[in-house]
């Protein structure tokens, strides 16, 4: 079966359905694999803590060290 592919990606919002529809993130932003070697490892680096908490960390790919995604206060941000 033939992949239906959105053409390139010109604003955010259609950059973001594309990595959906490609299953590289989920719908909340969450990432799922590597934009770039499609590895499904991923590493928390840059945990920023608050008082007791960790309030932000970067998600990044074990194996090409491409940055995923973003975590903050609850919420996964591209
Ligand atoms: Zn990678």
């Amino acid at each position: 079966m033939k992949k239906k592919r959105i053409k390139k990606p010109k604003t955010f919002e259609q950059y973001i359905e594309w990595l959906i529809q490609e299953g590289y993130t989920k719908e909340n932003g969450e990432p799922i694999k590597c934009e770039k070697c499609g590895c499904k490892k991923f590493k928390n680096e840059n945990y920023y803590c608050g008082e007791s908490w960790v309030e932000e960390y970067t998600v990044k790919c074990k194996s090409c060290g491409t940055i995923v995604g973003h975590w903050a206060y609850g919420n996964w941000q591209i």
